[in-house]
């Protein structure tokens, strides 16, 4: 996902390590290029002007006082700089919390949900040795609800038996009252998308979480989606309240933005990234690793 950016990255601080000495206007120069190569990349402009307004203050300062290799300096900040902005505090799934721990699943339909939450479900059965029970909350597409029951089959995870003619809220708590019972640890409440953002979504969403309390509200987001999903991020994160997202299709070849701009728009960490379709494609969120990438 990262390779274009990471290539004209590469290119415009090679440049800069090659000179013996830096003066403000190389600095400059090589500013507005990478600030052009993060705008191309689909960040957003809030974040690229004050990402670059960071590296540009410190890599002055770094010339003044003579650094022996400024142009390696000025890599190093960049460096620094974009872990940052990717949440240099990176955060995984939190746990702790009295079992049966709720984690509730939001996002668009066809982002990656259903899927996501069957990966999670799945990583915290075989690594982290926990009993899961997924449920499927989205009473509009029995497709989906189906999609989840055979997802849960193939992984030996529970799901939550289907009944008809439950509201999302009502099945939220047949869950929890399911996880208690049965002494499941963490419940995951797969809610129902829509394909586009709209209040009908929102409002549900709300009442799942006044109804569940979840310990986690994770949005999906499909990162070759880019801006939009920055958008959606923040909406959620208004309307119902997040405490962190999944990016998912990160294997793809969307530009990076998303990524780059989710954490310093929203204030929400990414935990969690998708990069492939199948079961096993699921990594927590390391920003130095992701930095790192980046800068090749
Ligand atoms: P939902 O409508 O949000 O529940 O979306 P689904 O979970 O059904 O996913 C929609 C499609 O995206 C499916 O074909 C998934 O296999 C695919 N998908 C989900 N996550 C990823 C990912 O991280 N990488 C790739 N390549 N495909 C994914």
């Amino acid at each position: 996902m990262f390779d274009n950016l990471s290539e004209k990255l590469g290119g415009i601080l090679d440049r800069l390590t090659r000179r013996g000495a830096l003066t403000e206007a190389d600095v400059d120069a090589a500013m507005r290029e990478v600030r052009r190569a993060l705008l191309e990349a689909d960040v957003s402009l809030d974040v690229v002007r004050s990402f670059t307004e960071r590296v540009r203050e410190q890599a002055i300062g770094a010339t003044v006082v003579k650094s022996v290799t400024p142009g390696q300096m000025v890599v190093k900040i960049v460096h620094d700089e974009l872990v940052a902005t990717l949440g240099s505090d990176g955060q995984s799934i939190d746990l702790h919390a009295v079992p049966p721990v709720a984690i509730m699943m939001v996002g668009l339909q066809g982002s990656g949900k259903t899927t996501t939450t069957a990966k999670l479900a799945r990583r915290m059965v075989q690594r982290d040795k926990r009993k899961v029970l997924m449920a499927s909350l989205d009473i509009y597409r029995p497709a989906a609800m189906e999609q989840l029951a055979v997802l849960g089959r193939d992984l030996d995870i529970p799901t939550l038996p289907i009944v008809d003619g439950q509201k999302p809220a009502q099945i939220a708590k047949r869950a929890l009252e399911a996880g208690k019972l049965g002494g499941y640890d963490v419940v995951l409440l797969d809610t129902a998308g829509r394909t586009t953002l709209d209040e009908e979504m929102m409002s549900e969403a709300a009442e799942i979480k006044a109804t569940a309390n979840p310990h986690e509200v994770l949005l999906v987001a499909d990162s070759l989606t880019g801006q939009d999903a920055v958008n959606l991020a923040r909406a959620f994160d208004q309307r119902v309240g997040l405490t962190g997202i999944a990016l998912t299709r990160v294997d793809g070849d969307g530009r990076g933005g998303a990524a780059l701009s989710m954490r310093a728009v929203t204030g929400k960490p990414i935990k969690l990234m998708g990069t492939g379709e199948k079961t096993d494609a699921l990594e927590d969120f390391h920003p130095s690793r992701i930095a790192g990438r980046i800068l090749g």
